[in-house]
């Protein structure tokens, strides 16, 4: 029992470690340092409205894979007007169906996928918020704003693209340093793996399926620091804004709306994304 105990307690050292609490050696040595990691942490989910519920509480989730967090999924556009930088709609697919329609079905569906995957392991907790849950526009800095007000871990903006019918691809959307991103690497790895994520899930409905990449060129108002509160917070949310595919494509409307896998498709891809996000919590907190 005293050798299992050693090994838990390791690995509630290494989840605090990976969180960025604790800075000590993974020994098992329940003393001082991870004594003062565990209460940092607790204030830093305290903080976010959540609890753990003690030494045993963390040992438990450490062993048995738990992990916690808030996530904010803003579904780009909606409402008929302009507000704040944010326009009703930009993109309609072939067949007609509008990119506010399809940017508020693919989040929910995330938001679904979320719950299933923190259903699935005993002892977590993943918030999920939408910054909106019907055809209403907002603007791009109330969009952000959410992540800064709920103290998000993560901040994703689902958008998709249209350009002259033929553009294929998809792509996933950061801001640089040059433009004012306090966290541009935390944001890179996160856009990176849900970039990845995206891709795989789409190349099984569709061998068609590009790779345009992780891209940071952009002023992205919804990605605004000062928005997200990365400026002021010590906790910086990590943001992204996806780009999944080019709907004015006459196939990857077929694929994600008129085709006979269209729903399995876009499950494919809410869980895919669910899982890197998840993967994102896992490793930094
Ligand atoms: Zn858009």
């Amino acid at each position: 029992m005293s050798a299992s105990n050693e090994e838990i307690k390791k690995l509630a050292q290494a989840y605090l470690r990976n969180r960025g609490f604790y800075s000590g050696d993974i020994d098992g040595l329940w003393g001082d340092l991870s004594n003062k990691a565990f209460a940092r942490y607790a204030d830093h989910l305290a903080q976010r409205g959540l609890e753990v519920g003690g030494e045993e509480q963390i040992v438990e989730d450490a062993a048995s894979g738990a992990i916690s967090g808030v996530i904010v999924i803003d579904p780009g556009h909606g409402g008929s007007g302009k507000i704040g930088g944010s326009s009703g709609n930009n993109a309609t697919s072939a067949s007609g169906v509008l990119e506010k329609t399809m940017t508020l079905d693919l989040a929910r569906r995330v938001e679904t996928q979320l719950q299933d995957l923190a259903n699935a392991m005993p002892g977590s907790r993943i918030d999920v918020h939408l910054t909106r849950s019907g055809d209403v526009n907002l603007s791009l800095s109330d969009r952000a704003q959410l992540a800064e007000s709920t103290k998000a871990d993560i901040f994703l903006s689902i958008h998709f693209n249209g350009f002259n019918g033929r553009a294929r691809g998809t792509e996933t959307l950061i801001i640089s340093t040059a433009n004012g991103n306090v966290n541009e690497q935390e944001d890179r790895e996160l856009a990176q793996r849900v970039q990845s994520a995206m891709l795989a899930a789409i190349r099984r409905f569709d061998p068609d399926a590009r790779d345009r990449g992780v891209k940071n060129g952009q002023k992205l108002g919804v990605l605004n620091d000062i928005s997200l509160g990365n400026t002021r917070i010590p906790n910086k949310t990590r943001a992204c804004l996806v780009e999944v595919e080019f709907i004015d494509s006459p196939p990857v409307d077929e694929l994600l709306n008129t085709g006979p896998n269209a729903q399995a498709a876009r499950d494919a891809i809410a869980r895919a994304i669910a899982e890197a996000l998840v993967d994102d919590l896992r490793v930094r907190r």
